[in-house]
């Protein structure tokens, strides 16, 4: 047998590589904003278009290039940045592996004009699929631009993998928002099929993420700072109150460099711990500077992980630099969510002399009476009944057939109080007329109601019952367009980033649908004049603050699809959550309401809402 092994033509092994480097039109942003940051440009200017398939431009105001380097430029390992291995120790750019421009060629259409500060004239160099079709000489301004076009023109395959404009645009601006934080003292222009998305002028490290993400954020931002001999942490954490449900405002950039960090994210997460809800996250912008010689950023190549010499003391440092943070800034004792801290004290307590503190005992207390609804429990009657009236109370009856006679010895259960006794207080008044149902649920571990049925028992998990109850409830409304809006007695208004807004106005109409009334649509606000029966005006923030972070992740384009993320979204927002703990009757209307949907199985996202145990499976284990 002969020799086989061939080495790849260029082109060839240039494309195998440009899979590493180059997934989307987001890589290609990244890697040529980070050029034109090493390149020391003053202001960046990114041009997309159609979600970058189309084009991709970065145009820049920094060193140039001559045209022998432009024509270098595009060889695979031609970098200007290091020169030996030492050298990547002590790393002050960005790029180093001279690999970037390289990749993109071999796999787009590539325009760059370039011109060093120096000479008269500049090159224009134009490369497909890794072959110069042209050069020349052209007059140009100082500086360096790349337009990248029909990226993957010849791997269809790849080109068939990337998603829809809105979705790959969501990507870019993820990586856009990355190096804009990381560099708030370079000024950056982003413009999408011609109109501008951001325009973020030259400004200190607070002023940029305000610039990014809306006005409002600026009070949210508490700042946090540490000098260490292993770490110079600076930067801010979002008070905890603006904690939300999706990840997504959390940024740690280590020298200027975005990354990811699982370990890290945990130090902050437990600086947090007791001053959020357990499902949501805390935003934060940190900044970390330590010796480029105690960190290694080459591990992925993609660069968004980095190995640290001694991570347990930066974790250690990390966790007590919020914390101290939070403390400093009185954030701490603002632990009720809802409440204005202002009322806490009334101004009159001081007046007040001091009297001894007593104990009164109610002696005719008996923990095994039961007590009338309303009058001394305090038990959360979380739970509205979704549907409002009782007319469906019984549907699920049929579940209950023939057990009639077992209602009376059962009936010791009802009296007794189970988790719900460790109530958070009533939130919702008016109680439900469900209660005077003789079917018996109780509440076990605030996660599961348990009752009772013909053939055993279920176990249904609140949540996911309450998130059907919901789904459909809001579903139905949307599709027959009959939601009954409360008009709220003076206007919200809420502060939205120009991005948030632009998502906002894409939904409106169908959010009109579930009972949102909208007044102005302003650039960067909107006004709420009514809100669904269902929804509370405190809750009406966060509600709009997680679709638009799930129409981000997930936009379609058909109104089906859309319906049914604002049914999910909502139901997921609103719904009775694990941890929660219901009284007798919302229990029982939760149940009511979940048998009467039109499917009780599973979840909207598919998971099991409740499982059975027959009494022959209990009796086997008594064996
Ligand atoms: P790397 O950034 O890892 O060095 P690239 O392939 O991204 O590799 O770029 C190759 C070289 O081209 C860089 O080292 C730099 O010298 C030059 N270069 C790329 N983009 C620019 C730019 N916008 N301005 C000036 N020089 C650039
Ligand atoms: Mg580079």
């Amino acid at each position: 047998m002969g020799d086989i092994i061939q080495l790849l033509p260029d082109h060839v092994a240039n494309q195998i590589a440009a899979g590493e480097v180059v997934q989307r039109p987001a890589s290609v942003v990244k890697e040529l904003l980070e050029n034109a940051i090493d390149a020391k440009a003053n202001t960046i200017k990114l041009i997309v278009k159609d979600g970058g398939k189309a084009l991709i431009q970065i145009v820049d105001d920094g060193t140039g290039m001559t045209a022998t380097d432009a024509r270098l430029s595009f060889e695979r390992h031609a970098t200007s940045k290091i020169r030996k291995a030492e050298d990547l120790f002590d790393l002050d750019t960005k790029g180093f592996r001279g690999e970037a421009l390289a990749s993109i060629a071999a796999i787009a259409h590539v325009d760059m004009q370039t011109k060093p500060a120096e000479t008269e004239l500049g090159t224009h160099l134009k490369i497909e699929g890794s072959k110069v079709t042209s050069q020349e000489v052209a007059a140009v301004p100082k500086g360096t631009s790349i337009a990248v076009k029909n990226l993957f023109f010849n791997i269809p395959a790849r080109r068939n993998f990337l998603k829809s404009n809105q979705v790959e645009l969501r990507h870019i601006t993820d990586e856009f928002h990355r190096v804009a934080l990381a560099h708030p003292s370079i000024a950056f222009h982003f413009y999408n099929n011609g109109s501008e998305l951001f325009n973020l002028p030259k400004a200190n490290y607070r002023q940029r993420i305000v610039h990014i993400f809306g006005a409002k954020t600026n009070q949210k931002l508490v700042p946090v700072s540490e000098d260490t001999q292993v770490v110079k942490v600076s930067g801010f954490i979002n008070k905890p109150e603006f904690s939300k449900k999706s990840r997504g405002e959390q940024f740690f950039f280590v020298n200027n460099r975005f990354i990811k960090s699982p370990y890290l994210h945990h130090a902050v997460v437990a600086a947090f711990e007791g001053l959020i809800r357990p499902d949501t996250y805390p935003g934060y912008f940190l900044y970390l500077e330590v010796d480029p010689g105690s960190i290694d950023i080459n591990i992925h190549p993609t660069k968004t992980e980095v190995k640290f010499d001694d991570e347990h003391t930066l974790y250690a440092i990390l966790r007590s630099t919020i914390k101290h943070g939070l403390g400093q800034f009185n954030v701490i004792p603002a632990l009720d969510f809802e409440q204005d801290r202002n009322l806490d004290t009334p101004y009159a307590y001081k007046d007040k002399a001091a009297s001894l503190p007593g104990v009164t005992v109610d002696a005719g207390f008996n923990p095994f009476q039961e007590v009338a609804q309303g009058k001394g429990t305090s038990t959360s009657n979380r739970y509205k009944s979704s549907f409002g009236s009782q007319s469906t109370s019984k549907s699920w009856d049929s579940l209950y057939v023939g057990l009639e006679s077992d209602l009376e010895s059962n009936e010791g259960f009802s009296s007794m109080k189970f988790e719900s006794d460790l109530g958070t207080g009533s939130i919702f008044d008016g109680k439900h007329e469900a209660e005077e149902s003789h079917a018996t649920t109780f509440q076990l571990k605030r996660k599961y109601i348990v009752t009772t049925i013909k053939s055993g028992m279920v176990v249904i998990d609140q949540s996911r019952a309450h998130q059907r109850v919901l789904y459909e409830k809001f579903l139905k409304n949307i599709t027959i367009k009959e939601a009954v809006s409360q008009q709220l007695l003076f206007p919200l208004v809420l502060p939205f980033s120009k991005s948030d807004m632009r998502m906002l106005k894409d939904i409106k109409d169908s959010l009109a649908t579930t009972g949102f009334v909208f007044g102005k649509l302003e650039e960067e606000q909107i006004e709420i004049t009514g809100v669904p029966l269902l929804v509370a005006e405190s809750e009406v923030g966060m509600v709009l603050d997680q679709l638009i972070s799930d129409c981000q992740m997930e936009v379609s384009a058909d109104s089906f699809s859309q319906t049914d993320l604002l049914a999910k979204t909502l139901a997921k927002t609103l719904s009775v959550k694990t941890g929660e703990a219901l009284d007798a009757s919302s229990q029982l209307a939760l149940v009511n309401d979940l048998f009467a949907c039109k499917e009780t199985q599973v979840s909207p996202f598919n998971k099991p809402v409740y499982i059975t145990i027959t009494e022959n499976d209990i009796d086997k284990r008594f064996i």
